[in-house]
């Protein structure tokens, strides 16, 4: 007997954006082949260069409303005008597997989670590393006007807020030490004792 049997888990990455979650999130993906993202259902349209399916399921809000009826997201929340959700049975069987899943959600379906998986969860909070350089990229389309910027400098500050219910908390100053870190959070969280449902069959064999 080599490896211990253990239930996978759920890490969260949440942040404002211009924090830099969605590159952090790609280079842990190529980094370990241990863990996958959980692709969410969304009612808002696809932008340039995303994919159904890949990026997210791209559906309509009938769809999106009889997903959640049916008791087929494990969470769900509006944002501004659409709606996000996670499809649940893909998370369910992964974790049976001792397969790591990788969320890219908000503090409200971080809070659902939390509710109903409780020792499954593992969530980290990403910021941005000041304020002019969070207004910087928040201004890096040139064409948008000072009430634009000002509303998501506004929106920025509001998901901000919410980093007290996270576990841990990242400043993304340099993308490969955040990301360092990232994948260190992930190996002590693969290493905790609750997880390690096999570990008296591997004890009881050492001991034999
Ligand atoms: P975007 O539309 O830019 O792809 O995503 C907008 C926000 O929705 C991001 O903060 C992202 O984390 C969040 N989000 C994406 N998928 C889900 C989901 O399934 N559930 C929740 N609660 N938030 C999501």
């Amino acid at each position: 007997m080599s490896e211990i049997k253990r239930r996978g888990l759920m890490l969260v990455l949440s942040s404002p954006s211009g924090a830099g979650k969605t590159t952090l999130a790609r280079g842990l993906l190529s980094a370990d082949s241990g863990i996958f993202m959980s692709i969410s259902a969304t009612t808002r349209s696809p932008r340039p260069n995303e994919v159904d399916g890949r990026d997210y399921y791209f559906v309509s809000p009938e769809k999106f409303e009889t997903m959640a009826a049916g008791g087929e997201l494990f969470e769900h929340a509006q944002i501004f005008d659409n709606r996000y959700g996670t499809p649940r049975q893909p998370v369910v069987d992964a974790l049976k597997a001792g397969r790591d899943v990788l969320f890219d959600i908000d503090w409200q379906g971080t809070q659902q989670l939390k509710e109903q998986t409780r020792e499954d969860l593992v969530s980290i909070f990403i910021l941005p590393p000041g304020h002019d350089e969070l207004e910087r990229r928040l201004k890096a389309r040139a064409q948008d006007s000072d009430a634009v910027v000002a509303r998501r400098m506004a929106k920025a500050a509001s998901e901000i807020s919410h980093w007290p219910e996270y576990d841990y908390v990242i400043v993304n100053r340099d993308i490969d030490r955040a990301l360092g870190q990232i994948k260190s959070i992930l190996e002590a969280e693969r290493a905790r004792r609750t997880r390690l449902v096999g570990v008296g069959d591997f004890v009881a064999d050492l001991t034999r």
